[in-house]
């Protein structure tokens, strides 16, 4: 078996993106005689810095020889945009199975979706792992091309894209997908195909607006699911189609962290309490402190996410929340975040008993009274809390999700779910 890894063939000026790169890459494949076993589509850290758009990493799975495939992969990335100086390409071939690399090349890859990784470090694994690489410009694709290599020994979650690709005379045109087709489709094919329309929005997620060469992409957990909802899309006629295995909607970037372990440019899972009420600010940003001991971390909600701040602006002082984002500029930015526990009862200045006004201070510890009725009561009294938010977990919608986030309808987390669809 051969492995061959590929990033950063994106051109934000051209539109070739990485995923049809690998398309291509897998019917050169074909047409040499080999089989594709698979083609990955792995997301990386999505907050490094100088990313390609949504920081996507491919691999081809096939059982062509590791030499023949690193002539076709000098091909495709010869089609790829070297005279775009923003994009530079990269490319590793592995000669072993896709479980059978080294397991120092499987923590690369976990540590390119949590961390930062650099080339060097890319380029001193991969020669001693002995992988062939192959590279263009400053070669800083080699770093998601080795992640990609390692993906399938690193990674246990597992969800399917179907890609639908246009003709190459409309790339950078204005898409022509009916969203009515789109939207009966994905209806019908919910939960085991997400994030393919906002609801609420009717937006369809699934059809991108840059001007890449994707028509339409959709994800689930179920293939041929998948593959029936994109042919049920009314559009333009569809050049090329791929369906990619791939880590998104997986929840893999996030590390489990005390309050205080966060740092910049990593995502995380963190629990705390609630410090001080949300607070909108200037441009509809919600924004929530929680705090642990003597460590504070504030949270965003940014407008985008749109109907999930009101989930945000729910809480209250003291409840006990777990948040997962991204960390950048010592702020957690919201994915989603599960109420643990809710404050039921605040302590209130009582009511007086025969006139039902409220009672006042009667001096320092001298408890409270009722100076038209002269009764009296010794402190502060709890009153039941009308909350508005329930426990459990609680997402942005998708047109705000991150690729590699996972939706709550997917299952499996520690508490009730509240999807957003
Ligand atoms: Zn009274």
């Amino acid at each position: 078996m051969t492995v061959v890894g590929l990033d950063d063939t994106d051109s934000r000026e051209t539109g070739m993106c990485t995923t049809y790169a690998a398309a291509q890459l897998a019917d050169a494949v074909r047409e040499e005689g080999g089989s594709v076993e698979r083609v990955l589509l792995v997301r990386l850290n999505p907050a490094v810095e100088h990313k390609t758009r949504g920081n996507a990493a491919l691999a081809v799975h096939t059982d062509l020889d590791a030499e023949r495939a690193t002539t076709l992969v000098r091909e495709t990335l010869s089609l790829a945009q070297t005279d775009d100086p923003k994009t530079n390409p990269g490319a590793v071939v592995a000669d072993c199975a896709p479980e059978a690399v080294p397991p120092q090349v499987a923590d690369f890859t976990v540590d390119a979706i949590r961390e930062i990784q650099d080339r060097v470090t890319a380029t001193t694994l991969a020669d001693f792992a002995g992988f062939a690489r192959v590279e263009r410009g400053n070669g800083r694709g080699l770093v998601g091309a080795l992640a990609a290599v390692g993906a399938w020994a690193a990674l246990d979650d597992w969800t399917y894209e179907h890609i639908a690709y246009r003709e190459q005379s409309r790339w950078g045109t204005e898409r022509d997908v009916d969203p009515e087709s789109v939207r009966a489709a994905a209806d019908e094919h919910y939960p085991v195909v997400w994030d393919t329309v906002d609801r609420d929005s009717g937006y369809p997620v699934c059809v991108p607006r840059t001007p890449c060469p994707i028509l339409y992409g959709i994800r689930g957990d179920d293939a041929d699911a998948c593959r029936t909802v994109a042919d049920a899309v009314e559009s333009e006629p569809v050049a090329e189609r791929a369906t990619f295995v791939t880590n998104q909607g997986t929840d893999v970037h996030l590390q489990d962290a005390a309050l205080g372990e966060v740092t910049d440019d990593s995502a995380f899972r963190v629990t705390g309490t609630v410090a001080d009420p949300p607070e909108t600010r200037r441009g509809g940003h919600v924004f929530v402190t929680l705090a642990d001991g003597d460590d504070r971390l504030p949270c965003a909600a940014f407008e985008p996410t749109k109907r999930f701040r009101d989930r945000v602006r729910a809480l209250r002082a003291g409840d006990r929340v777990t948040a997962c984002g991204e960390v950048s500029d010592g702020t957690l930015k919201f994915e989603k975040f599960a109420v643990r526990e809710l404050v039921r009862t605040e302590r209130v200045t009582p009511t007086c008993p025969d006139c039902g006004g409220s009672m006042s201070s009667a001096g320092r510890n001298q408890g409270y009274r009722c100076r038209d009725c002269d009764t009296s009561a010794d402190g502060k009294v709890e009153r039941p809390v009308e909350r508005t938010i329930e426990p459990g977990w609680y997402e942005v919608p998708p047109v705000a999700r991150r690729h590699i986030a996972k939706p709550l309808v997917r299952g499996g987390f520690d508490g009730p779910t509240h999807p957003a669809r």
